[in-house]
């Protein structure tokens, strides 16, 4: 087995590594740098030689440092399998939808910089139409159920934590060869992201199924520490009181992924809690929007707290959301 960390090494974003097992060419996540336009633009035009060939990508979660580069691949000739669960195929559509748009206008900037009359212009590194063909080749797979690669490969994706849909994934192999180690089972685990505990709407990370022989992790977080989750609560509530006695306007600038649905919850938590009147709530952004809907579709992937909260109902199906 050898691995080629290809992004997120020395740096972060750009989540991209290749496995090599058994005769298999993995990828495990194909995530954009993200950085200055110029910086940004010459890391993300890199792609390793062999994705052409590859046997398949397998995609962790639908944030753009870890799908954002899927359409560069796809671009460049890979016509394999996109692994991924069934909330990161619907996720990963709407950041790459949003994020072709952007390559479009980053290109446009570029171009209008001043440049010396014999370069040539830059083509965005992708577009909305190179969307399309990159969601036919996702396969979608649920948890903790076991995908079979060929060659005595296989993987199963486990409940990260992160956001809606995201997965650390346990890599499979039988070693091969006529070595003492032939037929011993090995096994890899990505963690990609792994989120933190009683987060709302999703579930806590799943628990390691059992010991693994080599681990890649990501230590984005790894030198800070966050304050303690039960505090946002309690204060959002006093700022969310606060506002409705002063009868002022709460403006509150959010993630459209993840955290826009996270505000949510909590307001219509303090709704349903009767902790404030019931507020109208506005999401000024498409994005969030959207994002907002495809969380509300995946009911079997929410937490117990969410469950009791939401009851018969629908999450964020309010009609003070708008
Ligand atoms: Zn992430």
């Amino acid at each position: 087995m050898r691995i080629q960390f290809c992004g997120a090494n020395r740096t972060v974003t750009g989540s991209s590594h290749l496995i090599e097992v058994n005769g298999l060419r993995l990828f495990l996540d194909m995530g954009m740098f993200q950085g200055p336009r110029d910086e940004a633009r010459r890391m993300n035009e890199y792609l390793p030689a062999d994705v052409r060939s590859a046997d398949a990508i397998i995609l962790s979660h639908a944030h753009f440092d870890h799908s954002g580069k899927l359409p560069v691949a796809v671009r460049a000739g890979f016509a394999g399998p996109i692994y991924c669960t069934p909330p990161t195929a619907e996720v990963a559509r709407l950041i790459l939808e949003d994020s072709a748009q952007i390559q479009v206008e980053d290109a446009e900037h570029l171009n209008r910089r001043s440049r010396r009359p014999d370069e040539p212009r830059l083509d965005p590194l992708y577009a909305p139409a190179d969307i399309p063909p990159v969601l036919r080749l996702m396969k979608r797979v649920k948890y903790e159920q076991r995908t079979d690669l060929g060659n005595g490969v296989s993987f199963t994706f486990y409940d990260a934590g992160h956001i809606l849909g995201s997965a650390y994934v346990i890599l499979e192999w039988q070693e091969q060869g006529t070595g003492g180690a032939a037929g011993a089972t090995r096994k890899l685990l990505f963690t990609a992201d792994v989120g933190r505990y009683d987060t709302p709407i999703i579930r806590d990370p799943h628990p390691l199924p059992g010991p693994v022989d080599v681990v890649i992790t990501e230590s984005t977080y790894g030198n800070g520490s966050h304050g303690p989750i039960d505090e946002v609560e309690p204060q959002l509530l006093d700022a969310v009181r606060h506002v409705v006695q002063t009868r002022g306007r709460l403006i509150i600038p959010a993630f459209a992924v993840g955290r826009t649905q996270t505000m949510l919850w909590y307001l219509e938590k303090f709704a349903r809690e009767k902790l404030v009147p019931p507020v109208r709530v506005f999401v000024d952004s498409p994005m969030g929007v959207e994002a907002t809907k495809i969380t509300r579709a995946f009911h079997d992937y929410f937490d117990r707290q969410t469950l009791d909260l939401v009851g018969e109902d629908r999450l964020f199906a309010g009609d003070r959301v708008t």
